[in-house]
């Protein structure tokens, strides 16, 4: 099938050659057409499926099939996602394959100054693409109007709802109109997703593609059993023998992140950490330096690392097992992605083994274990209890991880609006 049997007009068809898009991706060929039949959805499907163009290609032909009149733009387009390098990079595709039609979009996160933001919404959007709450925050101050919304897309629902956005979200639904077209991304179907879907979507179309965790051949997943104490010698000799020249690593922690970032720098191998406490403009900055090439590593705690897209990332190290197991699922799918081959290894000490073994559960299968020559770990080392240091979720702490696993995390209550937006 190609994307001209979907149904999409000129425009769009260039767009989407100009990319270098041969043939659509699984969710693209299944979500396109009943997009475009006006049908709200509930797809399961993570980010490296190509779900941004899935969802942003017929929401384009359908604003473009109903124009308003000349030169007025309203809000008819209403993207939400959970963080701002997500938002940002939804909001470049819609750019991107819309650079032949003619709708405006903006892009709305915390973090940065509201004034341009006030600005650019008072000069006229089709399209706004926004993290929960700032945008909570234009409608208190009346400065954008969703009166106009036909299309409301929640991408990563899960995560919106596991960084404790629910309360946001209900506020925004209750000023959107009643009629209107809904689309909603998960990777995960909890019942909270159910919960929300049972409100929110009007009998959906249920489009589920595999999970890159099951059904993902193209990732090499491997596991060195390591002590604690020698994983940062490990990493830095695996970087080096290897020659790797693009290696997102993740830790638990951000403060681990940044230590690490400063050890690897120490280590000649030139690298940046991106976290939660990290301005907007030092994360954008080193994604923009990793992706150019100007650093070798670039060191992420989970949430700041969601939804980053970086093609044909060959190297993925996870310097620490996550304590809740699909976050592993979300950190090896940013390698081998879009057809290519990659690799995910994971430096685990003995401390991690029941992490490991919920990890090994959820994806159903062993992971292939394998001691590096020399750093053979020391079998007199006993397991002690993780600390979660504060973690890379600052906002409303992890349901999932409150139910699935007995060791502390801080997650914190979100408990006034100077937390707003700071991953
Ligand atoms: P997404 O899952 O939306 O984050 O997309 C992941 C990557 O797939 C992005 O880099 C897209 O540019 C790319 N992509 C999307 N659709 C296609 C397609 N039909 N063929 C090849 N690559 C695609």
């Amino acid at each position: 099938m190609s994307f001209k049997n979907l149904g999409l007009c000129d425009q769009l068809l260039r767009a989407v050659k100009e990319q270098g898009y041969d043939e659509p991706t699984p969710i693209q060929k299944e979500a396109i057409p009943v997009i475009l039949n006006k049908r709200d959805i509930l797809a399961g499907a993570q980010t490296g499926t190509g779900k941004t163009a899935g969802f942003t290609l017929p929401m384009l032909e359908l604003l473009h099939k109903h124009k308003p009149e000349k030169g007025k733009h309203h809000v008819r387009a209403l993207i939400l996602t959970p963080t701002r390098e997500l938002a940002s990079q939804v909001q470049e595709s819609v750019e991107l394959y819309g650079k032949f039609l003619p709708f405006k979009s903006c892009v709305i996160f915390g973090g940065v100054k509201i004034n341009p933001q006030i600005t650019a919404l008072k000069k006229g959007m089709d399209i706004v693409v926004a993290t929960p709450g700032r945008l909570l925050d234009h409608i208190s101050q009346r400065t954008i109007d969703l009166s106009k919304v036909d299309f409301l897309i929640l991408d990563e629902a899960d995560r919106m709802l596991d960084m404790g956005f629910i309360n946001d979200i209900k506020k925004v639904l209750a000023v959107l109109p009643k009629q209107k077209q809904t689309l909603l991304f998960s990777a995960t179907f909890s019942n909270e997703i159910k919960k929300l879907t049972d409100s929110l979507l009007n009998s959906p179309v249920l489009i589920e593609v595999a999970r890159r965790n099951q059904s993902s051949e193209q990732i090499k997943q491997v596991i060195h059993p390591v002590d604690k104490e020698r994983k940062r010698e490990l990493l830095t000799k695996l970087i080096n023998d290897g020659n790797w020249q693009q290696v997102l690593v993740f830790t638990r922690t951000k403060h681990g992140a940044n230590r690490l970032s400063g050890q690897l720098d120490k280590d000649g191998i030139t690298s940046a950490a991106i976290h939660g406490n990290k301005s907007q403009n030092a994360r954008t900055k080193a994604l923009a330096d990793f992706k150019a090439g100007k650093i070798r590593v670039l060191v992420a705690t989970d949430i700041a690392a969601r939804g980053i897209d970086i093609d044909q990332l060959p190297h993925v190290v996870n310097y620490e097992l996550p304590n809740v197991p699909e976050d592993y699922v979300h950190r090896i799918g940013r390698t081998g992605r879009a057809g290519n081959n990659g690799e995910a290894m994971s430096l685990v000490c003995v401390d991690e083994n029941e992490f490991l073994a919920n990890i090994e559960k959820l994806i159903k299968k062993d992971i292939h274990k394998f001691i590096v020559k020399g750093f053979a770990p020391d079998p007199s080392i006993k397991a002690e209890p993780i600390s979660m240091g504060g973690g890379g979720r600052g906002r409303g702490g992890n349901s999932r991880n409150r139910n699935n696993n007995n060791k502390p995390r801080n997650g914190g209550n979100r408990s006034n609006n100077s937390s707003r937006g700071r991953r």
